[in-house]
């Protein structure tokens, strides 16, 4: 029970008071588009605030011109002009890079915005009509990226008007389902750059990153819940040193209708939401936090089977939990700073 009351207190964003040799400085702040914490170590408290501070910066910096949703961001400005050729968004390069990389874009597709805004999961959170759904889907898979750095979709020879620019299903990028990784690994950069952090943790929530060993040379101890019971912890994936972590679940963004489930992540061939998966975290000491966002959202798509076999093959730690509420588990391999341990259920 102590032990699951110290990985609580890790996931709930509690804020230290104070600072001796050992105890961590703890900040917890509204940004990217959640409450992000990060937990420091070093011996100036000021000056780790300082680095702290910094380190939110530079995650606002890397997150705000990617984020689809802003209207003045720069993905929102490539987004009003899909058909004409226009110079990325700061950084997409690298994430469409990496989608390569994994050779994970079968199911992660950073181009889905025509498709994840019919579901309004913010606002309306409707059932997007079956045609809308198609001809957003095919209009989503065509994008251009060209050797001289620009990108643009190329129109389908349908001139349906709701395709125009300006219209519902105008293709896009939404790259929401990678941009939390990539501003966590600049932020850990930014705090591995201060003279004053010796130690820290990035948290999304849904991703977390690790900066080198706790001074007491403890592991860093990161809790996952239960997709159908919040307050439960079904797992504990420890990390000795650096190392990322992310989540993707059916359960952080969704709404029901005729008892049917309808989440945010989309296999991007049909439009629907992926079924099979209710849970999935991957989690890796040679992963970035770009890694391991993409690798949870597209392997949740891939589903169980597919999943276990990709972590397995790369050698990263892998928990599922699928649609029967199964927990299926692939361990990191012996050495390698990475722990899988679940957590027995609670009995009283
Ligand atoms: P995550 O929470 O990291 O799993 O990312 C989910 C977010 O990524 C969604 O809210 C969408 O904006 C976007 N998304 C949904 N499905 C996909 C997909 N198959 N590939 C890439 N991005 C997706
Ligand atoms: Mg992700």
């Amino acid at each position: 029970m102590r032990r699951i009351t110290a990985v609580l207190l890790l996931i709930t964003l509690v804020v230290l008071p104070g600072c001796s040799l050992a105890d961590p400085v703890v900040v917890s702040r509204e940004a990217l588009g959640t409450v992000v914490s990060v937990t420091a170590y070093g011996e100036d408290e000021s000056a780790v605030r300082a680095a702290i501070d910094d380190s939110f910066t530079v995650m606002a910096e890397i997150a705000g011109p990617l984020d689809a949703y802003t209207s003045g961001s720069d993905t929102a400005a490539f987004n009003r002009q899909p058909y004409t050729a226009g110079p990325l968004p700061p950084r997409a390069a690298d994430i469409l890079d990496e989608i390569e990389a994994l050779e994970v874009g079968d199911a992660f597709s950073p181009t889905l915005f025509a498709v994840t805004r019919l579901y309004d999961f913010e606002g309306a959170r409707t059932l997007p009509d079956t045609d809308d759904l198609a001809l957003a889907v095919t209009a989503s898979d065509r994008f251009v990226r060209q050797e001289d750095g620009t990108a643009l979709f190329s129109r389908l020879m349908d001139t349906d008007v709701r395709l125009e620019p300006d219209g519902p299903l105008a293709p896009g990028l939404d790259l929401g389902g990678a941009a939390k990784g990539l501003a966590l690994d600049a932020a850990r950069e930014s705090l591995r750059g201060s003279d004053a952090v010796t130690a820290a943790l990035i948290s999304s929530g849904s991703s977390t990153v690790t900066l080198g060993t706790k001074p007491d040379g403890g592991v860093w101890r990161i809790g996952i819940e239960d997709p159908r019971d919040l307050s439960r912890v079904l797992a504990v994936f420890s990390f000795e040193g650096d190392g990322a972590l992310s989540t993707s679940g059916d359960y952080q963004r969704y709404f029901e209708v005729d008892g049917e489930r309808y989440h945010h992540i989309l296999d991007p061939t049909t439009g629907l939401p992926a079924r099979g998966v209710r849970s999935l975290t991957i989690a890796g000491a040679s992963l970035s936090g770009l890694d391991s966002d993409i690798l949870s959202t597209a392997l949740f798509v891939r589903g169980a089977h597919n999943a276990l076999a990709y972590a397995a093959e790369h050698g990263a730690a892998l928990m599922v939990v699928d649609a029967e509420g199964r927990t299926l588990v692939v361990p990191a391999p012996e050495n390698s700073g990475v722990t899988v341990s679940e957590e027995a259920p609670e009995t009283q």
